[in-house]
């Protein structure tokens, strides 16, 4: 059953965008905040299907779309060919991440304790952008591809 409760912590963010608030949307913002990965539509429609039979597959990617569009939530692709979705950097309070992305079981484990070794080489690479290109970077996404552990060992 759609918990209302969920709709206090999203209030401010469905009427910034001036989108109606609904239950499913306020369920699917709070599933995106609780996550430990990114997830796909099909991820919160089992979940969200499961609590409340009502809500269909098209409800979870027209609210994808919504939010996507209005830059609250950030729609990436890994190469699997299924858009996993996270909230924007501005709308979570956790700090800045990266990804790893296994390319052979498509985990996805994201990443906020830097070695000091990365920290150094975004900073320096960014400076050396704005230098050549005359751009101000402002942010930037980082995903590194490989094999998890669990893919190493059967490889
Ligand atoms: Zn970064
Ligand atoms: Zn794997």
């Amino acid at each position: 059953v759609t918990n209302k409760d969920n709709c206090h912590n999203w209030t401010h963010v469905f009427e910034r965008i001036g989108a109606r608030i609904t239950g499913p949307r306020c369920d699917i913002l709070e599933m995106l905040d609780k996550a430990e990965r990114p997830l796909s539509a099909h991820q919160i429609y089992s979940e969200l299907h499961a609590r409340n039979p009502k809500v269909g597959l098209a409800t979870v990617y027209r609210t994808l779309s919504l939010l996507t569009e209005a830059e609250i939530v950030e729609r990436l692709e890994f190469g699997d060919g299924r858009a996993r979705y996270e909230l924007a950097e501005h709308v979570t309070q956790e700090e800045h991440h990266h990804h790893l992305v296994c390319e052979r079981c498509f985990r996805v484990v994201k990443y906020s304790e830097f070695p000091q070794e990365e920290r150094d080489l975004v900073r320096k690479v960014a400076g050396s952008l704005e230098a050549k290109f005359g751009f101000t970077v402002e942010r930037h996404q980082m995903h590194f591809y490989g094999l998890c552990p669990e893919c190493r060992q059967r490889a």
